[in-house]
This record gives structure tokens, C-alpha cells and sequence, in this order.
């Protein structure tokens, strides 16, 4: 299908790119294009000005610190699986980023651009959510820093500004011992979730579970963490018990809707499954 009409730009800075955006009202970031030209192509979209950030190479870096790692916007999924560092930097985040897409959109599709299109059902802000991790603007009123968890609203909604553009996502620093799991279930690889669960959790001199961070994709507007499902966690010696409690704890605790793809509650089943084969496989990690 043709896109509708656009005029073009390709700013070298991010100040320029800013100002761009901030020019007029129809004015869209272009990254990768994986979700916006389809949604212009069945004009769901149609910006008047796409402003592509393909010359920016610095929103393209991985940085990795004591405090964690920082994505640039512009960072790739195929970045992320080529970055040996992130084996033990970010496994949880790698686990993830395995079941986005097919191979080819892989190589074009960034974060920022997953982030910044907020498809409840896409694994990167259910990993950001779950994380607790900060995204990083830019507009014209000048930086700020938002908790993924205030930055998803609703489906393809999100806290950004319409003049502001995402310049990384940063994660907390993850602990050498820590374990994790990531299950996902969708009707091919490479389709978006029907239900995905995150589970990581530290363990203490016991060998009893503490800081249980579990998250949920796909069974709401939005990624949420599934507090009640982290709370039958801490404080145990994971096991299956545990981890059944957990996957009724977070059944309980979604109210997903009726779809094309599933009945609310087939993905509210789902969801607790996806919990507790995520808390067996990380309880088996050492
Ligand atoms: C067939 C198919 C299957 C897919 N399957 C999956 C899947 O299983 N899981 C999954 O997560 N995704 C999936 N995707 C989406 C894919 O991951 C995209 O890479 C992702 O949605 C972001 O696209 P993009 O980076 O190309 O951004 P674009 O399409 O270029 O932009 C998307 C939106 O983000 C805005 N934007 C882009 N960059 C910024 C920025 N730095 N700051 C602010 N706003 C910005 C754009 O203006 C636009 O509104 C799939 C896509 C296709 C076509």
C-alpha cells in the first residue's frame, strides 16, 4: 500500500531533531520504521513531516556501568543480541529481546521506537516496567528522566510530550547471583505475546527469595508488575509450591479483555502459566 504524503528530514543533532519535532503539530520521529510505516500504510498515521534519526550514532551506543546499562534510543534489537557484555550485564534483557519479531525487523527496530509506540504486548517496555527502569527525554523545555512504570499509559499512549524524543533507557545494575526467568507464549515465534511473564528475584544467605520483581505482558493496557504474585515469592525456598501460588496470585490479578486472538480468560490462565514456568526455570539456574 503507498504511504501517504510526507516531507522528509534528517537531522545531525539532537537539538536539530528537537526543534524539528517541536515545528509542527503533525511532525513524527522516524527510527526504524517497523511499527510507524505500517501504521501510515493503513492510515492509522499520517504525519506531515517524518524526522529520522538514523544520523544520530550517539542514541545508538550500549553503555554499561556500576549503576547498570544505559540502551540509546536508537540501539537495535540485533545490537543487543550482538553484544556479548550483555550475557552477564542483562540476561533477563536479552532473554527477552530473543522473542521480538522476525529476523528481519530485528535489524531495523530500536527500543526507543518500542518504547515510544507502548504495544502492551511488546517485550521491551514489559522489561522496562518490570526493571524499574528510567527513560530518558528531550524536548524543547530542556531533559527529564521518567520510571517506565509512570511512562506507559495505555495502548500506543505514553507520558511523552509531543515535541520530545526518547535519548536512552537505562537499567538498574543487575547482580552477578541474581536469578531470572522469561516466558513468553504467542502463536508463532516472532509474533507478539498472547501473555509474557519477567520474574527476577535475588536470593539471600538462605537461599530464600528477596526482592521478587515479577511483570506481565499482554494481559492489560499496559505492562504491569504483579505485586501479589511477588509477595507468595519473597521470603521462600522457591519451589513448585511457590511458584504455584504465584501463578494463582497472578491470574487473580489481571482482567484481561476478549481479543481477536484469545478470550480474557484464556490470557488470565495463560498469564499465571507464563508466572510460574518463569519461577521454575529460574529457581533451576543454580
Ligand atoms: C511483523 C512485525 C512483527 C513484530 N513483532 C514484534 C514483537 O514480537 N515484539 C515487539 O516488541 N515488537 C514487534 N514488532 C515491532 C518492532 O519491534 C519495532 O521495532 C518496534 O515497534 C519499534 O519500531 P521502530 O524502532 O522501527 O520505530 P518506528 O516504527 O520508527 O517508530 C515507532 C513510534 O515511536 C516513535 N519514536 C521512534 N523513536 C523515538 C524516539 N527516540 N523518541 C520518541 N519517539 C520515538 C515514532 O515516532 C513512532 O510513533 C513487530 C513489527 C512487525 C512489523
Amino acid at each position: 500500500m503507498k504511504l501517504p504524503a510526507f516531507e522528509y528530514a534528517c537531522p545531525a543533532t539532537v537539538a536539530e531533531a528537537v526543534t524539528l519535532l517541536a515545528s509542527r503539530d503533525e511532525a513524527k520521529l522516524l527510527a526504524g520504521g517497523q511499527s510507524l510505516v505500517p501504521m501510515m500504510a493503513f492510515r492509522i498515521a499520517s504525519p506531515s513531516l517524518l524526522v529520522d534519526l538514523r544520523k544520530l550514532s550517539e542514541l545508538r551506543r550500549i553503555d554499561i556501568t556500576k549503576d547498570g546499562v544505559r540502551l540509546g534510543a536508537m540501539v537495535r534489537w540485533r545490537d543487543i543480541e550482538d553484544d556479548a557484555r550483555l550475557d552477564t550485564a542483562h540476561p533477563l534483557l536479552k532473554a527477552a529481546i530473543a522473542h521480538v519479531a522476525h529476523y528481519q525487523i530485528r535489524n531495523r527496530g530500536t527500543v526507543g521506537g518500542s518504547v515510544a509506540h507502548a504495544d502492551p504486548a511488546a517485550e521491551m517496555p514489559g522489561v522496562a516496567v518490570a526493571c524499574e527502569a528510567e527513560i530518558a527525554v528531550v524536548g524543547t523545555a530542556g531533559s527529564r528522566v521518567i520510571r517506565a512504570d509512570d511512562f506507559f499509559i495505555a495502548p500506543l499512549v505514553t507520558a511523552l510530550a509531543a515535541d520530545e524524543i526518547i535519548v536512552d533507557i537505562r537499567l538498574p545494575a543487575w547482580p552477578a547471583q541474581r536469578r531470572f526467568g522469561f516466558q513468553e507464549f504467542s502463536r508463532r515465534r516472532g509474533d507478539f505475546a498472547m501473555a509474557a511473564a519477567v520474574v527476577f528475584y535475588d536470593v539471600d544467605d538462605a537461599g530464600k527469595a528477596r526482592n521478587a520483581h515479577i511483570g506481565a505482558i499482554g494481559v492489560g493496557d499496559r505492562p504491569v508488575r504483579l505485586t501479589a504474585a511477588e509477595a507468595e515469592v519473597n521470603g521462600k525456598l522457591v519451589d513448585l509450591a511457590v511458584a504455584e501460588r504465584a501463578c494463582a496470585a497472578a491470574s487473580a490479578a489481571v482482567n484481561p479483555q476478549d481479543d481477536i486472538h484469545a478470550s480474557g480468560a484464556y490470557r488470565k490462565s495463560l498469564i499465571g502459566t507464563m508466572v510460574e514456568r518463569a519461577l521454575m526455570s529460574a529457581c533451576a539456574q543454580h
